[in-house]
């Protein structure tokens, strides 16, 4: 078997892995780099070099896995595409809205590149797309399958339990198992359950290391971290303010929504909240799905319930800083140009309003910068405008829809693989978790592929 880490540097940005077996090529997720444009977003598609594909099997819709597909198909022609059901409809939906970012883009960076692909193209390309149920092996050829025979290569989907679709990837090839994890949350969430991953003996694990990083406090816990956040809400209003959450439209907005759901319901708090139109398309797939598979709080229907006021970004300028008030824009990072950014401008000098951050965010983006900036000091939000001064007060909260390194370590010890390629953290975090598991698992080997260079598994 081969392998071809097809990111550009060890980090989380343009997701994109590469296995053959039996001499059929065919390649995990193909994202879009949250942080660079132009060529750079794309994965490292010349990597490839002249190899077909078969198939391109993605783990979920987050921009960072299936961002990119409509330009690989198109060098692929060939390929067949494989995803969930859940993740169909939504990547749909954020493929299009990535197209209007992209066409901003292209007058504003001067890209000529963008948009990577069109409408037309998203409306032409999503047609050969097919849905897959979870824990059904499929050949690469599409058809159900037994797992029987080594010459066929079959691939099934386990609930991965950070966003709605979301899975994790096994495959059965040349008498062997590779297990990807895709993005992954072993602890239940208030909407997404915890991932249900495969019990069999896995050969190479590929694993996810967001969270590598950073070690989770020996108090935390999901209902006392809801209570404080509560409890900050609260303090905001008290102030005379309104507190901004910066959400990722795709996740963490609809868990932030259903958290906000059980303030009402218990009758803490009752607050009018704003969020993005992407968020609210994305909302309306969670609850037309909602009792369909596995999730908590399935008689939950987001919009009705709650009744978000929804903001765009035409609307975002003039929006009213209101107190009393919670705004879970998009994106999650604080992109310059979006909903969460262009707010975030207009409140972090008044020290009467509030910022809460409740997920990851790259330390370098916008949003990294402010969670980690001392009071006073001055953060540039948007290069294209000038610094500011912070004064509001910021608060950080552990919400991740990403599995804590200690459960990631227990999953790899509970396997005990023969090797395990480590992929999907920035450089300090995979650097950990590789550290931790060479000390804890001797017989295996651990391995952080190389961006670009073929490795035999
Ligand atoms: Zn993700
Ligand atoms: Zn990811």
């Amino acid at each position: 078997m081969k392998f071809i880490n097809l990111t550009r540097r060890i980090e989380i940005g343009a997701n994109s892995y590469y296995l053959e077996a039996n001499g059929r090529g065919f390649v995990l997720d193909c994202g879009m780099h949250p942080k660079f444009d132009g060529e750079e977003a794309l994965p490292n598609m010349k990597a490839l070099g002249a190899r077909r594909l078969e198939a391109v099997i993605i783990s979920h819709s987050h921009q960072d896995h299936i961002g990119t597909l409509p330009v690989l198909m198109r060098r692929q022609p060939g390929a067949r595409v494989f995803m969930t059901e859940p993740t169909s409809e939504i990547g749909t939906v954020l493929l299009h809205n990535s197209v209007n970012v992209m066409t901003r883009q292209r007058e504003a960076l001067g890209t000529t590149l963008y948009p990577f692909f069109t409408h037309r193209e998203i409306d032409h390309v999503a047609g050969r797309w097919q849905s897959c149920a979870l824990r059904q092996p499929y050949s690469l050829s599409g058809e159900r399958t037994s797992t029987g025979d080594s010459e066929t290569i079959t691939f099934e989907f386990f609930d991965a339990g950070h966003v709605l679709g979301s899975a994790g990837i096994l495959i059965r090839a040349e008498d062997r198992t590779v297990f990807y994890t895709g993005d992954v949350n072993f602890e239940g969430q208030t909407i997404a359950p915890a991932a249900v991953f495969p019990e069999e003996k896995i050969d190479i694990l590929l694993m996810e290391c967001t969270r590598g990083d950073t070690p989770v406090p020996a108090t935390w816990s999901r209902t006392s971290e809801e209570q404080r956040f509560m409890q900050a809400i609260e303090n905001a209003f008290v102030r005379g303010g309104c507190a901004l959450v910066p959400v990722f439209a795709l996740g963490k907005t609809q868990e932030v929504l259903a958290m906000l759901y059980k303030l009402r319901r218990e009758k803490i708090l009752d607050f009018p909240v704003y969020i993005g139109g992407l968020s609210t398309k994305i909302s309306e797939i969670y609850d037309r799905r909602a009792q369909v598979g596995r999730r908590q709080l399935p008689r939950l229907q987001l919009l009705d319930e709650l009744r978000p006021f929804v903001l765009n970004s035409e609307t975002i300028g003039q929006a009213q800083t209101r107190p009393g008030r919670v705004y879970a824009l998009s994106s999650g990072m604080m992109t310059p140009k979006t909903l969460s950014n262009t707010f975030a401008q207009r409140i972090v000098e008044q020290p009467r309003q509030s910022v809460f951050f409740v997920g990851y965010a790259d330390p370098e983006s916008p949003a990294g910068v402010l969670r980690n900036a001392l009071p006073d000091e001055q953060v540039s939000l948007d290069p294209d405008q000038a610094p500011q001064r912070v004064r509001c007060h910021i608060e950080q909260f552990q919400f991740s829809a990403h599995a804590s390194r200690e459960s990631l370590i227990a999953f790899a010890e509970r396997l005990a693989p023969k090797k395990i390629l480590l992929v999907h953290g920035d450089p300090l975090a995979v650097e950990w978790m590789r550290a931790r598991l060479t000390l804890d698992l001797p017989s295996s080997e651990i391995i952080v592929p190389t961006p670009g260079m073929e490795i035999e598994l």
